[in-house]
């Protein structure tokens, strides 16, 4: 059983709340009393499945703890308040190492304005393991979920996709860390999440749905389609690239459109529109949503696919 055939099945176990969204978006939604909406999202981030310990530094990877999770209220159009923080430990684990992961959490939950108000701390018995809970919040029924896509709309994504992808790929092949390099690396182990954009996106009230891009467009985007039930066509030729992505491509003969649609963890947001639209955030238009029902690219020997787990 794959990633998302597990999560179905736990889903349906449960049935949810009127008014309510559950499992099936970036975030829960939960209405309040007072007119507004409480997002919630967790992620958890597992040695050696989601970095390694002997590359990552610890403020490295507190920064990035917290910003996957920051990433995912800014899919919903939300503005992130706060984190929940539980760390299990191995004994190689010490207090300072600690306080330098939490030094990079600070500084990137200053940038956005988030609090941490909790977590849980205990041991491991080998691998260390971090999981963030972050609590946001919006206009009531402002979220943009990721089932409001239509056919006709057109695919857009904001940023370039792909650097965080070769940066890992640099990592795990041990590649010389020159400026170029180093700079992907930054963008792997650094993602900025986009809640500016996703509130002034949410904001223009035409954007139909949105996702962060955390496992590739290849697999987010089928999220859409399936939320929506609709079908999409991507065209690779148009997918933005950065400079440093396609100088390293072809310095070291690696795939651009692979690392940009399969391999995830750029943190920019894919998301859905009426064709044609003026929007308020720079975006590249990359495909439009189908009646199809499948998924197709237009270079048609291809089928990408996104990380999955299992
Ligand atoms: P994201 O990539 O945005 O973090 P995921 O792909 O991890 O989202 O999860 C997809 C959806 O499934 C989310 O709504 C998430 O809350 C839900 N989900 C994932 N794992 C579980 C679980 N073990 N129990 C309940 N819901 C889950
Ligand atoms: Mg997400």
């Amino acid at each position: 059983m794959g990633e998302f055939e597990l999560i179905d099945k736990i889903k349906s176990s449960f049935s949810v709340p009127d008014g309510m969204t559950g499992i099936g978006d970036d975030c829960a939604v939960i209405p309040q009393k007072d007119g507004k909406d409480t997002l919630v999202s967790t992620d958890m981030l597992v040695e050696d499945i989601h970095f390694l310990a002997d590359d990552i530094s610890p403020a490295d990877l507190g920064w990035k703890s917290a910003a996957v999770n920051i990433s995912d209220i800014a899919a919903m159009g939300g503005r992130p308040v706060s984190t929940y923080l539980s760390i299990a430990l191995p004994r190689s684990i010490g207090q300072e190492w600690v306080m330098r992961f939490i030094e990079g959490y600070r500084s990137i939950s200053e940038m956005f304005g988030v609090t941490l108000l909790g977590g849980d701390t205990c041991s491991s018995p080998d691998k260390l393991c971090i999981s963030v809970t972050v609590l946001g919040e919006c206009a009531h029924g402002g979220a943009i979920l990721r089932s409001g896509a239509k056919p006709g709309d057109s695919i857009c994504v904001t940023g370039t996709l792909g650097d965080s992808a070769a940066g890992l790929k640099a990592i795990l092949e041990g590649r010389r860390r020159d400026d170029l390099v180093a700079r992907l690396i930054d963008a792997h182990y650094h993602p900025v999440p986009e809640v500016e954009a996703g509130l002034s996106l949410a904001s223009t009230g035409i954007v139909s749905s949105m996702i962060d891009i955390s496992d590739g467009v290849a697999s987010d985007i089928r999220h859409i389609m399936e939320e929506s039930g609709v079908g999409a066509k991507i065209h690779t030729e148009r997918i933005p690239l950065s400079e440093e992505l396609q100088k390293v491509c072809s310095l070291f003969g690696w795939d651009p459109i692979s690392l940009a649609l399969e391999g995830g963890e750029d943190y920019h947001l894919l998301f859905t529109c009426p064709s044609g639209s003026e929007l308020p955030v720079k975006h590249t238009v990359i495909g439009e949503i189908t009646d199809t029902g499948r998924l197709e690219w237009s270079d048609s020997g291809r089928n990408y696919q996104g990380f999955r787990h299992f």
